[in-house]
């Protein structure tokens, strides 16, 4: 039996974490890979939970070692999943959603078939509705600020190549929520 990865793709903002938290807790038989970064903890995100926090050094070891299956530089730090927490999965036939920036999912899209990859894309609307929910999750420089702005065009870009798109404008999280998780269910079945 051959897995699946689901790749969740967004603008920053757009809501990604929020709809993972809930499938978390809805479809816990699904494997939820924690990616390794640069960047620094935001308040309440923890080590090894949220991500593996860490120092540029180690990071370009794992890339040194051709360890990772995809990583990108995204707003000035580095983001990457080893291909040990996906490519074993995959092959006892485990489900894994992760979320990614669009650089890493063309990388994931050379590499794997296309029948073991899925794309959700989750679609918030404008660049101020985006930046407002920056804005309120965590304190942020201009210039990350601007760097994820620079980011957004190139996310929109990505929806016309998802296998399905979430609606997620504010006001309308419980409906996205329903949507995403039916979404998984039907693609994991695919
Ligand atoms: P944030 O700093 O807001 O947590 O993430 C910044 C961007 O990096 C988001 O678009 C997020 O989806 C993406 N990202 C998170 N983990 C990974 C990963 O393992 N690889 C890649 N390429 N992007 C990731």
């Amino acid at each position: 039996m051959k897995g699946k990865l689901i790749l969740v793709i967004g603008p920053s903002g757009s809501g990604k974490s929020v709809l993972l938290a809930y499938l978390r807790t809805a479809l816990p038989d699904i494997v939820f890979p924690v990616s390794y970064t640069t960047r620094l903890p935001r308040p309440g995100e923890r080590d090894g939970v949220t991500y593996h926090f860490i120092s540029e050094e180690e990071f370009q070891t794992h890339v040194a070692q051709g360890e990772f299956l995809e990583w990108a530089n995204y707003g000035g730090n580095h983001y990457g999943t080893l291909q040990s927490q996906i490519l074993p999965q995959l092959a006892r036939g485990k489900v894994i959603v992760r979320e990614m920036e669009v650089q890493g999912a063309h990388q994931v899209q050379k590499e794997l078939p296309p029948e073991q990859l899925a794309i959700i894309f989750i679609n918030a609307g404008s660049w101020e509705e985006s930046q407002r929910r920056i804005r309120t999750r965590a304190p942020i420089s201009d210039g990350e600020l601007m760097a994820r702005r620079r980011h957004y065009e190139d996310e929109m870009g990505f929806m016309q190549k998802a296998s399905r798109v979430i609606e997620n404008p504010d006001g309308r999280i419980e409906k996205a929520k329903e949507e995403f998780l039916k979404a998984v269910r039907e693609l994991s079945l695919q």
